[in-house]
């Protein structure tokens, strides 16, 4: 059966997890733009509903069933005829589980499946069945997927690379997603020219591994995430390159000199080091040293002493002892970070990690309440330290308040300032004035005012 002719049907996407959901959520919109789907804002009277969903924590996961269970009264308050979707790694982990448990839900599908949507909802709509597709099919979905569409804003992601080879022991990723994959260059430059045609000016490059990145090369060899990068800085009217989530072990010598020699590369990278005690990371399966971390980190300063950092950190894995929490603690006040995000461990089903004797709830609760209020404590240092500090912004649009316009600073920290001119798409000297816990003020420098 094929469809019947494109009418407008309204599409809601609701997207937990990571950059690269968020990524994948703007490519589904795009694959089911063709079949008439258009994007709304609320759940309420929409003809589909995807979650794509996050299965990195255990309370990720719980998160998609309450928020289905909602979505199930939705569709019956409307006559049934609401298509409920489930994606992304949830989807791919628990999919048979998903249609137990939610026997409302019409389609699930896999992060590697997304290009095979439209064929199936017709086949949901022939079979008037539950569909199920999570293989990892043997085609790259990204030589199947058109291409971008819509604006995703003057700071925009752009997945390079997919899936990871690393199997630490506390990670779905592996799994969920599969095995490593980088997209060709020429692929990925020519996305990055479309985006900034339509006004992208900052472009953060994803992958779960990301700075393991080998595509292929615009002269057929592979190419390294640096190559790629300076192949990106080429592009006139791009202002800005980042690129997350990197591995310390794949920090190479050509990518961290990158940082000194790309100019459009910002000074600021997230390297999750996850705990300072060698034993956990040797438990963990990091393949690095804490001390592997620290040279990274030192000499990554000493190329650009504005070099700022920002980390993943997990507590209580299995093993972790009062001793080795302290040696995280070290190497956290040793570091000093822009910013980080910290975890309780999480037994995943399936990774090493979860059949091992586990850390009581009250120590992983305690140890973590004493490293996010370090991290806290840093995180509102290093925002102080700006104040006072002349730097560009990335101007992305209106602010809050009437008579602001809002940017981003090189360290990705939200800042406004007073002006009702539109600053958007453009880079400004501003000076910073004030640190609030989330957000920065400025002044325009008076040559920004008569740029
Ligand atoms: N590829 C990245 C790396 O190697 O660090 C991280 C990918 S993961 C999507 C993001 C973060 O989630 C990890 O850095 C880790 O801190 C956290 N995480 C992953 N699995 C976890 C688990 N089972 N329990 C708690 N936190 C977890
Ligand atoms: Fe997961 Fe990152 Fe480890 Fe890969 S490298 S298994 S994505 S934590």
């Amino acid at each position: 059966m094929t469809l019947a002719a494109p009418k407008t049907r309204k599409l809601h996407v609701v997207t937990h997890g990571c950059q690269m959901n968020v990524y994948d959520s703007a490519r589904m919109a795009d694959v089911l733009a063709p079949l008439g789907y258009a994007a709304v804002d609320s759940p309420e009277g929409a003809d589909m509903v995807i979650m794509n969903t996050c299965h990195i924590r255990e309370r990720a996961a719980e998160k998609v069933f309450s928020a289905l269970g909602r979505l199930r009264d939705l569709k019956e308050a409307g006559g049934g005829t609401m298509m409920i979707a489930v994606t992304g790694c949830v989807a791919q982990a628990e999919g048979d589980v998903i249609l137990k448990r939610a026997p409302y839900v019409d389609l699930v599908v896999g992060p590697q499946a997304y290009h095979r949507l439209p064929e199936l909802i017709a086949r949901v709509h022939r079979t008037q069945a539950s569909v199920l597709d999570t293989d990892f099919p043997a085609e790259q979905k990204f030589d199947f997927l058109p291409e971008a569409a819509a604006h995703q804003g003057v700071i925009a992601n752009l997945t390079i690379q997919e899936g990871c080879d690393k199997f630490c022991s506390f990670c779905v990723v592996p799994y969920t997603r599969g095995a490593e994959a980088s997209r060709p260059a020429a692929a990925i430059i020519a996305e990055a020219r479309r985006m900034v045609a339509l006004g992208t000016r900052e472009i953060a490059l994803l992958g779960q591994n990301v700075n393991a990145y080998h595509g292929e090369g615009l002269d057929g060899r592979s190419w390294s995430l640096a190559r790629l990068l300076s192949a990106l800085a080429e592009i006139p009217e791009l202002r800005r390159l980042r690129y997350t989530t990197s591995h310390p072990s794949d920090m190479t010598e050509e990518l961290i000199l990158a940082h000194r020699d790309n100019e459009k590369l910002m000074p600021f990278l997230h390297l999750p080091v996850q705990s300072g005690s060698d034993k956990i990371l040797a438990a963990m399966n990091r393949k690095h040293k804490a001390d592997d971390f620290r040279r990274i980190v030192a000499r990554l300063r000493e190329l650009r002493a504005d070099m700022a950092f920002t980390s993943d950190f997990i507590v209580g894995h299995p093993g972790e002892t009062d001793a080795d929490f302290a040696a995280t603690m070290a190497l956290v006040r040793e570091t000093g970070f822009a910013l980080a995000y910290s975890f309780n461990y999480s037994p995943r089903p399936g990774t090493p990690a979860a059949g091992l004797p586990q850390v009581p709830a009250a120590v992983k609760d305690a140890r973590l309440y004493e490293l996010q209020a370090e991290l806290r404590r840093q995180q509102d240092a290093f925002n102080a330290a700006t104040v006072g500090l002349t730097t560009p912004v990335l101007f992305t649009g209106a602010g809050r308040h009437a008579g602001q316009q809002a940017g981003r600073t090189i360290y990705a920290q939200p800042i406004n300032v007073e002006s009702h001119a539109s600053l958007t798409g453009t880079v400004r000297t501003v000076t910073v004035t004030h640190a609030n816990p989330n957000s920065l003020l400025g002044n325009l420098e008076q040559e920004s005012l008569a740029a």
